[in-house]
């Protein structure tokens, strides 16, 4: 997969979206479970839970790193 090519936000149009994988009960991986804005500011977020869609979650403590300076996210 190409780094860099990921897609704008459509809520500021600044920040991109960044997939962020998750792992499951037994371990097991699961992949751009959630997209979100790098800008902190913005915190727009996508996320995918039981095949739903769920648009702008509030960000819960915790769960999410990217508002952190740090941008450390695993492609
Ligand atoms: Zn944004």
């Amino acid at each position: 997969m190409e780094t860099g090519s990921f897609p704008k936000c459509q809520k500021c149009g600044k920040g991109d979206l960044v997939p962020l994988s998750d792992f499951g009960s037994q371990g097991a991986p699961i992949h751009y479970k959630a997209w979100v804005c790098t800008r902190p500011d913005c915190g727009y977020n996508v996320k995918i839970r039981n095949g739903e869609i769920y648009l702008n979650e509030p960000v819960l403590s915790g769960e999410l790193h990217t508002r952190t300076p740090r941008r450390e996210y695993t492609p």
